[in-house]
């Protein structure tokens, strides 16, 4: 049995954000952290972006506080009783808290194929395999073509491997970027020698011995030495379900990031919030989201009372391109393009009703 003043399930981003939320408030009480990883927590982004651009592995530490803080490792929580105040975890040990914070993030979506080594990139395990991989061979498939899909498919590439990319939408972040900018984005990475097969699934996987058999639902069998997929997360509720609390496209929290029990409070890719610039309730995926809730969340476990109105930015680089967003984007919204150099340095405003959103 462990007892925490604030307990932490989820090690990542937003945890060592609300680790140091928390130390600017109260500087000596207990903190526990229970975290799947073996790792202590490092920035996400590095992983799909400046690590295959040549930044040592050493800089993604976030060099969380280490004094009155412990780490659990390799630890899932299983269940929460929310009348005892604590906690369950996989291994049967029980922790108990003050304040507990949900910072559970997301799961990565899978195939329903039933092959061994499919890399669905997310964790610091994932790019040391797929780095040790791409050391060793050369011809990647690569599934979807959102954000992990288009950074990882650059970052092999700028790597001399040979990539080709399936994804069901028409142009690379379609569903985000305006028709014209998302054709040019397929027409870059094909000049980078990436093959772009657009409208496509995958309709089956195999393997024979370590090469892996693609076949694609527009007929094509691709043979891969490996297979990467980034077809999205979902949000890890099933703990909050459990415990009761409200739940509505992630854990639904108030301005202060409080979920619907007043001791718990969420935060990072698992929270959904309401933000006041877009006037309606959101869930957010991205790096500045989870640094920055986190560090509300933890600063008002210890007492604080800040309303979390940040509209987090985030950002994204595809080769020698990149971009920094804000705000709702989607390629459906009305869109006003303003260009120096066509599709390569400009603003793009979405709006809806006239108004930047
Ligand atoms: P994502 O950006 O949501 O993209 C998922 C992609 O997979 C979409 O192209 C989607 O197409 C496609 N897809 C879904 N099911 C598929 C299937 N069965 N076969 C082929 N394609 C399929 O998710 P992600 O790239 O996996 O990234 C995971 C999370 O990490 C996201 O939350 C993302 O925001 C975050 N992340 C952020 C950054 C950044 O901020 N720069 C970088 C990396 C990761 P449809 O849309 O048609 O379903």
């Amino acid at each position: 049995m462990a007892d925490y003043q604030y307990l932490i399930i989820g090690g990542g981003m937003t945890a060592d954000a609300a680790v140091k939320g928390i130390r600017e408030v109260d500087t000596t009480d207990t903190i526990g952290i229970i975290a799947a990883e073996p790792h202590r927590p490092y920035s996400r982004p590095p992983l799909s972006k400046a690590l295959w651009k040549g930044e040592p592995v050493d800089n993604i530490w976030r060099n969380t506080p280490k004094e009155h803080v412990e780490i659990h490792f390799e630890r899932t929580a299983t269940g929460i009783d929310t009348k005892k105040k604590a906690v369950l975890d996989n291994h049967g040990t029980s922790y108990t808290y003050n304040k507990l914070l949900l910072a559970t993030g997301g799961s990565v979506r899978r195939l329903p194929y039933k092959v061994d080594g499919i890399i669905y990139f997310r964790t610091l395990d994932d790019y040391q395999q797929l780095r040790s991989l791409a050391a060793k061979v050369q011809r990647f498939v690569i599934i979807g073509g959102g954000f992990i899909g288009s950074e990882i498919a650059a970052a092999l590439a700028l790597n001399k491997k040979t990539v080709t990319m399936i994804f069901p939408e028409e142009g690379i972040g379609s569903r985000v970027y305006p028709p014209g900018l998302s054709q040019y984005l397929n027409g870059l990475y094909q000049s980078k020698g990436i093959e772009v097969l657009t409208k496509n699934g995958v309709e089956k996987i195999d393997k024979d011995g370590p090469v892996y058999r693609v076949r694609t639902t527009s007929g094509r069998e691709l043979h891969a030495d490996a297979v990467v997929a980034g077809i999205g997360i979902t949000p890890n509720v099933d703990l909050a379900k459990a415990a009761g609390l409200s739940v509505d496209n992630g854990i639904t929290v108030d301005e202060f990031l409080k979920t619907s029990n007043p001791d718990i409070y969420a935060a990072g890719d698992v929270a959904n919030f309401y933000n006041p610039s877009l006037g309606k309730r959101i869930r957010v995926e991205h790096e500045d989201n989870a640094n920055t809730m986190g560090h509300t969340a933890g600063a008002n476990m210890a007492g604080g009372a800040v309303p979390y109105h940040h509209l987090p930015f985030f950002y994204s680089d595809l080769f020698e391109l990149g971009y920094e967003a804000v705000g709702e984007l989607d390629a459906f919204m009305d869109i006003v393009e303003e260009w120096k150099e066509k599709y390569r340095e400009g603003v793009i405003y979405y709006l809806m009703d006239g108004r930047v959103r």
